[in-house]
């Protein structure tokens, strides 16, 4: 059984990466500058925030941070996205979500100039990818394909099965698998809350994605035998005996699905560290794009 280690995989990228910074460097370029927007005080938030400040600084990238309180206008935030929109010194922006419940995300994601999407959730970069065309790739699909090129796993001719099928996650990776490209050309059966005999589906996959939130909820029984196993779920669970007072669990068994699959990603080291080598290359393309 393969472990498909997020953390060599991400390396292997930012290392490319941090090359093609330094060769910026070299030339008296500029190097590639994100700006992220965090509103208020949610503990995973800030976590996945300060990883991806951190991770630039890794690779030689510049980033902003610009944080407001939960009560923030949305007209204010709208206003700072158009003045980073304009800033041409801005590459990459992102708005960590999930957002306080009277702004609208709609609106925010809209008001992302898209060739500035680095998360591509505008419509514009959907709506690309959906039509197989050059765009930024949702970071956490565009991560679990990374991951999946790294390993050289075999997608062609597959059935892939995604369990979720959020803006951000599941449906982008439905699309992706499924797409003519290196690591599509899967038969995709894309399942959701609302799909009677799941466990009977998941267990014809010979690459399962489970994306759906519900900690360890894949289990033995849902895995083809060598099916290829990626766990993006990231859920707190409240654990007295862990230090910080909860354990990052996925949403997959591990010990189970491990007993029967042929590869899998583990929680924490998995899909999450590929999400964010997604995001800056995204990024590193954005900057290439518009000034490179
Ligand atoms: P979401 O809540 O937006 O979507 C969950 C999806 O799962 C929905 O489409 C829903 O229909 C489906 N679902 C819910 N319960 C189900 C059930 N019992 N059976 C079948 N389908 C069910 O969540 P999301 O934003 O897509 O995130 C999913 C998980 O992935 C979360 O744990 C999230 O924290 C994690 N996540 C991880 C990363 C990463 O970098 N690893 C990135 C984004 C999200």
């Amino acid at each position: 059984m393969l472990v498909l280690d997020g953390k060599i995989a991400a390396a292997s990228v930012k290392e490319l990466l941090k090359k093609e910074t330094t060769d910026l460097a070299a030339k008296g370029k500029p190097s590639p500058h994100l700006a992220a927007i965090l509103i208020g005080n949610n503990g995973a938030s800030e976590t996945y925030v300060a990883s991806k400040v951190k991770n630039c600084e890794e690779i030689g990238f510049r980033s902003t941070l610009i944080r407001f309180p939960d009560d923030i206008a949305e007209q204010e935030l709208l206003q700072t996205v158009d003045s980073l929109n304009k800033n041409k010194d801005i590459d990459g922006i992102l708005v960590q979500l999930p957002l306080p419940k009277h702004i609208s995300e709609q609106k925010l994601i809209e008001a992302i100039d898209p060739t500035k999407d680095v998360d591509g959730f505008h419509p514009s970069s959907v709506g690309k990818l959906v039509q197989g065309l050059p765009t930024f790739i949702p970071a956490t699909p565009y991560g679990i394909i990374l991951l999946l090129e790294h390993y050289d796993i075999p997608t062609k001719g597959k059935h892939a099965v995604v369990i979720g099928r959020s803006n951000i996650v599941g449906r982008p990776m439905s699309i992706l698998l499924s797409s003519n490209m290196a690591k599509g050309n899967c038969t995709v059966t894309i399942c959701h809350s609302h799909t009677p005999n799941l466990s009977e589906i998941a267990a014809t996959a010979d690459i399962l994605v489970a994306a759906l939130g519900k900690p360890e909820f894949v289990t033995a029984d849902m895995v083809k035998p060598g099916a290829v196993v990626i766990d993006v779920g990231i859920t707190r669970v409240n654990d007295d005996t862990a230090k910080k007072g909860f354990r990052i669990k996925g949403d997959v068994n591990y010990a189970e699905a491990a007993t029967k699959a042929g590869a899998i990603t583990p929680v924490p080291g998995g899909v999450g560290l590929m999400t964010i080598a997604g995001l800056l290359k995204n990024t590193m393309q954005a900057y290439l794009n518009n000034r490179g």
